[in-house]
């Protein structure tokens, strides 16, 4: 779980960094205290299945479905056990809030996450926590006053610390990442792909290729290498 301050200075750069258009804490809450954010990894299992093949797992597109309605599900709770104790709380859907032209959120949990401290991002684009980027996350915001986490200055991605790995890239299905760039066209029109091969399933616009059979899956590679007293690579 990570926590930021309403307040904190970089909620008004996501509308340089994310998007234009996207909100601030109090944009959904007036008088917004503070924002909570939180990853929900997948099963090793899961991430497993999705790694041969150039389409998502079943497994994968299960997981996503099902993760979203369990951040459905916490948001609602913690929404009502705020409201309860006398403060109030607004929740954003976990996904499918974007724009269809920009491919854009209004409310970006990954970049919400990143000003909680939950992790750094990777070159895969995903927000890489200690418990790797395979889940999903989820954030509500509340007018109770909490105190922040810190964020850390460390890089979380191989290549952004010392330019070890770009192995997400080679693993990329659909032209889409590269290491000085994302086409997010690219990256969405596979997306879709796949929801047309798993609609029996529900909406599971995902791929995912870029998350699995690469060091950041699991777990935070650097902080890992750090801990093993592993030389740097660069
Ligand atoms: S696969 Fe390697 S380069 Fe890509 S995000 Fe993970 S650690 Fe970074
Ligand atoms: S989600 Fe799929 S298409 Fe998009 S960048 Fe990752 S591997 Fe490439």
């Amino acid at each position: 779980m990570g926590v930021a301050s309403a307040g904190d200075p970089l909620f008004p750069e996501l509308k340089r960094v994310a998007s234009p258009s996207h909100l601030l804490p109090d944009d959904l809450l007036a008088g917004a205290g503070a924002v909570v954010t939180f990853f929900l990894p997948f099963e090793r299992s899961v991430g497993l299945s999705n790694i041969s093949g150039d389409m998502a797992s079943a497994e994968w597109a299960t997981a996503y479905i099902e993760t979203n309605e369990l951040i459905r599900a916490v948001c609602a709770y913690m929404k009502g056990w705020l409201e309860a104790a006398g403060y109030r709380a607004a929740v954003t859907p976990p996904t499918h809030d974007f724009d269809d032209g920009a491919l854009m959120s209004a409310w970006s949990h990954r970049h919400v996450a990143f000003v909680a401290g939950l992790g750094r991002f990777g070159l895969n684009n995903m927000l890489i926590t200690e418990a790797g980027c395979c889940g999903r996350l989820g954030s509500f915001v509340t007018s109770l006053e909490l105190e922040p986490d810190i964020r850390a200055t460390a890089e979380a991605c191989l290549y952004r610390h010392d330019g070890s790995c770009h192995r997400c890239v080679t693993r990329c299905v659909g032209d889409a990442l590269f290491t000085d760039r994302f086409d997010r066209r690219a990256c969405y029109d596979v997306c879709l792909r796949n929801e047309r091969l798993h609609a029996s399933l529900g909406a599971a616009d995902v791929c995912g290729k870029c998350l699995v059979a690469v060091p950041c899956a699991f777990v935070d590679p650097v902080a890992r290498r750090i801990a093993k007293n592993e030389p740097s690579r660069a």
